[in-house]
């Protein structure tokens, strides 16, 4: 299967994990908040539905900015129905990666709030007109497919019809080269791009509050390895490290302290040089399970041993040319 399918594939194999008391849609009343002038949504991650990132929320003296903005309508609706409730405009929308979990949600952004400005790196704008066209033409070809069954149908419905809105969710800011100070609605911040995941993933850093968001450098219940360079990711987990954060916003999953970070991180580490020994699959991913222990998700672990399985032997180990080529574009 083509990379241009990317997500949709490893849900449709590995099946996703359960849900975690979760069944309603989003809501404004899910927003939680973080710190002084920080909140954040929770992403949903379901069974048979594909999944919502977290998106981060920050007020600062002219407004409103979040990162990442989902992409169920639901998630986006929620994010809308707070900053309205809030008083404040909505200045800007950060995305860390052009995955449509984290990108979806601009289109409706943008609508609410057409004096809005989204920033991303690069790789957003050339995903949005390059692997997007490409990609719709391959969600097409599925859902075209008479064996479908209702819930990939589902998916792949949502997916195509955000590929139809697509030139809203490009950026209108670029974001590369070093790390840089960025204000926006006058709250200053720190944003910078780093590599290994999507091919250029950006990541932000609030300094009033000690809040890192890190979009899909950190994910739960497992690393997605769908468009990644494994080897550049954790050489980007090492220079995040660096970073003088209280708290990383993961992509998927709760917010972590330090030492839950240092955790994740070094159980990545032995995940990949499990995936380059002989270790049979199950053993690389038991050892994931154990070593990250209680920062699993309750219930989750069938769903990230399945993913597990079907990362390892379609991704980490059977096709060194597709990651050559993911590396070769980060
Ligand atoms: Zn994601």
């Amino acid at each position: 299967m083509p990379a241009v399918a990317w997500f949709l594939v490893s849900l449709v194999v590995a099946g996703s994990p359960p849900s975690v008391a979760q069944s309603s849609p989003a809501r404004s009343a899910d927003v939680q908040a973080v710190a002084p002038g920080v909140w954040w949504l929770p992403g949903r991650f379901e069974r048979e539905r594909q999944p919502d990132g977290n998106s981060l929320i920050l007020q600062g003296p002219q407004g409103i900015v979040i990162v990442d903005s989902g992409r169920h309508a639901e998630h986006t609706q929620a994010l809308l129905d707070w900053v309205r409730a809030s008083g404040q405009p909505l200045r800007a929308v950060v995305n860390s990666h052009w995955h449509l979990d984290h990108l979806g949600g601009n289109a409706m952004l943008r609508a609410a709030a057409p004096a809005m400005r989204a920033y991303a790196a690069p790789a957003v704008r050339d995903a949005v007109r390059r692997r997007m066209p490409e990609s719709a033409i391959d969600l097409e070809r599925m859902k075209a497919d008479p064996q479908i069954d209702e819930a990939t149908r589902r998916m792949v419905e949502i997916d195509l019809a955000l590929y139809a809105r697509r030139e809203a969710l490009e950026p209108d800011v670029l974001i590369e080269g070093p790390a840089q100070d960025l204000t926006l609605a006058g709250r200053p911040l720190r944003v910078g791009v780093a590599f290994g995941v999507s091919g250029g993933d950006l990541w932000l850093f609030d300094p009033a509050s000690g809040t890192l968001a890190v979009g899909d450098f950190v994910t739960l219940p497992v690393p997605f390895f769908d468009t990644a360079c494994p080897e550049r990711w954790r050489a980007s987990l090492s220079e995040l490290a660096s970073m003088p954060f209280e708290r990383v916003v993961p992509g998927h999953g709760p917010i972590m302290n330090r030492a839950e970070f240092d955790r994740y991180r070094a159980a990545y580490d032995r995940l990949l040089a499990c995936a380059g020994s002989a270790r049979a699959a199950s053993e690389c991913s038991d050892g994931w399970l154990a070593d990250l222990g209680p920062m699993l998700p309750a219930g989750g672990e069938r769903g990230a041993q399945g993913m597990l399985k079907y990362y390892l032997e379609e991704r980490l180990r059977a096709e060194p040319a597709r990651t050559a080529a993911d590396c070769a574009a980060s």
